[in-house]
């Protein structure tokens, strides 16, 4: 089966400073380092790392070519990337010696794919396929509704969080993935539970210490790998990507959570976004 992910494409800028400018301040970087990253695209690759058969949706500009060559080149299917004539989504990305940080991201492309482009793609996805997708794109609501009349199993990491499109795509979600402070935005803006919102799976992921499975009002704790964190980015990202084609396999819910959590652990021993996302037979063999 194959899993659809519409989903945002960044290029991270990182500048190392010796600290975060104030207003009105000028400031040389000591190195930049640019890599691929984004939720929609980490998430894609992650998928492609897990071995899973993925398709991206989504919009870059002129100058992303190198994105697309780079998701491809970690296994992602790229035939449903347009190219828009205006600035690709990118993050500026400043960090201190003290590792503190301060982030400008600008959407550019990802808010602009076509809604066409989305039902011409989806119109060639297959009953049982899986759709994902995040809140850094536009569309998704649609998509998703869209994916669900098709007979997809629409899966959705409630991330960034934003209370009216979290709300708004809920009713055509069957797998729901958050983190700790998505899940608690989420009881405020609801005043339900994650478990009690009508998404048949929920997984809220608790950072070192694992994550929850959700459903039927049942719940059950996996706990993660202890590892010393060096870079938190993607952990998440990591994990949906390496749970959706844990699921798109075929795979109960538990034995995909297993490898997406080892998978998610190691990352953050590494630094870096999608170029970070540890290969298949890595997460396999990752133990304490
Ligand atoms: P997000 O990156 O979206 O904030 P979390 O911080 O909850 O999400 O991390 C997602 C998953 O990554 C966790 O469920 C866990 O499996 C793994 N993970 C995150 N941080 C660590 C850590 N410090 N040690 C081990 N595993 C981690």
């Amino acid at each position: 089966m194959t899993v659809w992910n519409l989903g945002s494409i960044n290029a991270d800028h990182v500048y190392a400073l010796p600290h975060i400018p104030g207003p009105g301040e000028t400031l040389a970087a000591r190195s930049l380092t640019t890599g691929l990253g984004g939720k929609g695209a980490n998430m894609s690759v992650a998928c492609a790392r897990a071995g899973g058969n993925i398709r991206h949706i989504g919009a870059v500009g002129p100058e992303g070519g190198w994105m697309v060559e780079r998701l491809r080149s970690y296994g992602v299917d790229t035939g449903a990337i347009v190219t828009l004539d205006s600035p690709s989504g990118h993050a500026i990305i400043a960090v201190d010696d003290a590792a503190e940080n301060m982030i400008i991201v600008y959407p550019g492309t990802n808010r602009q794919v076509p809604i066409t482009h989305i039902d011409t793609q989806l119109a060639g996805a297959r009953a049982g396929d899986l759709f994902l997708t995040q809140n850094e794109t536009n569309h998704q609501v649609e998509a998703a509704r869209s994916a669900r009349i098709r007979g997809l199993r629409v899966a959705y990491a409630a991330a960034p969080f934003e209370a009216g499109a979290v709300r708004a795509i809920l009713p055509f979600a069957d797998l729901l993935v958050l983190n700790e402070v998505e899940a608690e935005q989420l009881r405020k803006a609801t005043g339900q539970g994650p478990g009690s919102l009508g998404v048949a799976d929920v997984i809220v992921t608790l950072g070192p210490e694992g994550c929850l499975w959700l459903r039927n009002h049942e719940e059950a704790r996996f706990p993660s790998v202890r590892v010393t964190a060096v870079d938190t980015t993607g952990a998440g990202d990591t994990f949906t990507g390496y749970l959706l084609a844990g699921l798109d396999a075929g795979q109960a819910m538990p034995a995909a959570i297993d490898l997406a959590t080892r998978a998610a652990a190691l990352k953050v021993t590494r630094h870096g976004a999608a170029d970070a996302i540890p290969a298949r037979y890595e997460a396999e063999a990752f133990q304490e």
